[in-house]
């Protein structure tokens, strides 16, 4: 007999109407059974972080329009990264106590739930309190910005490039204005929605300069801080933001185009094609601007995480979190993080 303890979920209640920001009605809550005894290499895990990420709104869809994740059914429990404690297991590689992680996305958002072994992996040497950072820099964003910036960035340390990153002070950004510091570029310059963020970026992680997209002209901004042009841009966002950016790019510069979250809640395919004026700029002066998809780069993986984690412990590298509390406002969550309230990664403690 399995202990009966309340359980309770998160499911998708409601579609976000056609062109229109999440709301949280969008998400349900209610109570769940407690699961059976696992069995065939199944566990049952205790819920502890779980992680809301942009690509959700895809998922909130008729159609994702996207082909790694497919769209919530209604009544669905919502399914994303998370951390976890195991409370028994069926799998003799895991025991009661374990803290594992699920990096693909068959995890339901309950606080108790059953999870195949094969689809989770243990995080060893890390205590509960600090687990949540395998969901941020040690997870799917921070390997985002940092593969992204390895891999198409044409990173050259010899010369003196700017490199300007949107959507600055979020999970992907952070990471990303970072490791090209760490790789030797020599300007950093981010763009964000809010001065706090601006401050954050240029005192906490040394960021050469910072825009705020809501309060300042970003096009006059770009001018004054990035004189000699841009060389790299990593691109979160799209739309104007990157229309100005694009206006300011040297010949044979590289756009690393990671995410449009600027388009998302519009019903437009990934991704968008950019304005006439910029689709000429980036022609006429060769800008390479390729999509970048980080798991399509699995076997970089392990290297980008210890080379992540090396600088994280030497204090070169700095993991910023916004956490809320408590599975009954996952869904609030999510859908502040779409509108800007975070800094960092956005977790839920469960
Ligand atoms: P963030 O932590 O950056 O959170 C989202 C942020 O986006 C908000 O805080 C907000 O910050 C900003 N934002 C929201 N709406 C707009 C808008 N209309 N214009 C400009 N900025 C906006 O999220 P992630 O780091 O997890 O994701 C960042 C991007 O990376 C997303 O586009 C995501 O889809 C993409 N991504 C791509 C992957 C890939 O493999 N290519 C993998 C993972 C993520 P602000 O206050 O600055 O507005």
């Amino acid at each position: 007999m399995s202990e009966q303890k309340p359980n309770y979920r998160v499911y998708f209640q409601s579609r976000p109407g056609v062109n229109s920001a999440p709301t949280v009605s969008n998400f349900g809550y209610e109570p769940c059974t407690y699961p059976e005894s696992p069995k065939n290499r199944h566990l049952v895990v205790e819920t502890k972080y779980i992680s809301v990420d942009p690509y959700m709104r895809c998922r909130m869809n008729v159609d994702s329009g996207v082909d790694y994740a497919k769209a919530w059914g209604i009544g669905e429990t919502i399914s994303g990264f998370a951390v976890g404690r195991v409370l028994q297991s069926t799998n003799e590689s895991y025991k009661k106590g374990d803290l594992v992680t699920s990096t693909d996305m068959s995890w339901q958002w309950k606080k108790f739930t059953v999870v195949h072994s094969e689809s989770i992996r243990k995080i060893d040497g890390i205590s509960e309190e600090q687990s949540s950072l395998t969901l941020g820099i040690f997870g799917l964003t921070g390997l985002t910005g940092a593969i992204g910036v390895m891999e198409q960035g044409n990173i050259q340390s010899d010369l003196f490039q700017t490199v300007v990153v949107s959507g600055a002070a979020g999970a992907c950004g952070c990471v990303a204005g970072q490791v090209a510091k760490l790789l030797g570029c020599k300007k950093i310059i981010g763009i964000c929605g809010t001065q706090e963020k601006c401050s954050f970026l240029e005192e906490d992680l040394k960021f050469n300069g910072a825009v705020c997209y809501k309060s300042e002209n970003v096009k006059q901004r770009l001018a004054e801080l990035c004189p000699d042009g841009v060389d790299v841009y990593f691109d979160n966002v799209g739309g104007n933001i990157s229309d100005d950016v694009i206006s300011h790019m040297n010949k044979c510069s590289t756009v690393i185009l990671c995410g449009q979250i600027s388009t998302y809640n519009s019903d437009v395919p990934y991704p968008p094609p950019l304005n006439q004026a910029s689709a000429k700029l980036v022609h006429a002066n060769s800008i390479n601007r390729e999509r970048f998809l980080v798991l399509s780069y699995a076997n970089k993986f392990p290297s980008t995480l210890a080379f992540l984690s090396k600088a994280y412990a030497e204090g070169k590298l700095v993991s910023k979190e916004t956490i809320s509390h408590g599975l009954q406002n996952a869904g609030n969550a999510f859908v502040q993080m779409m509108s800007g309230y975070n800094i960092g990664k956005q977790i839920v403690k469960v």
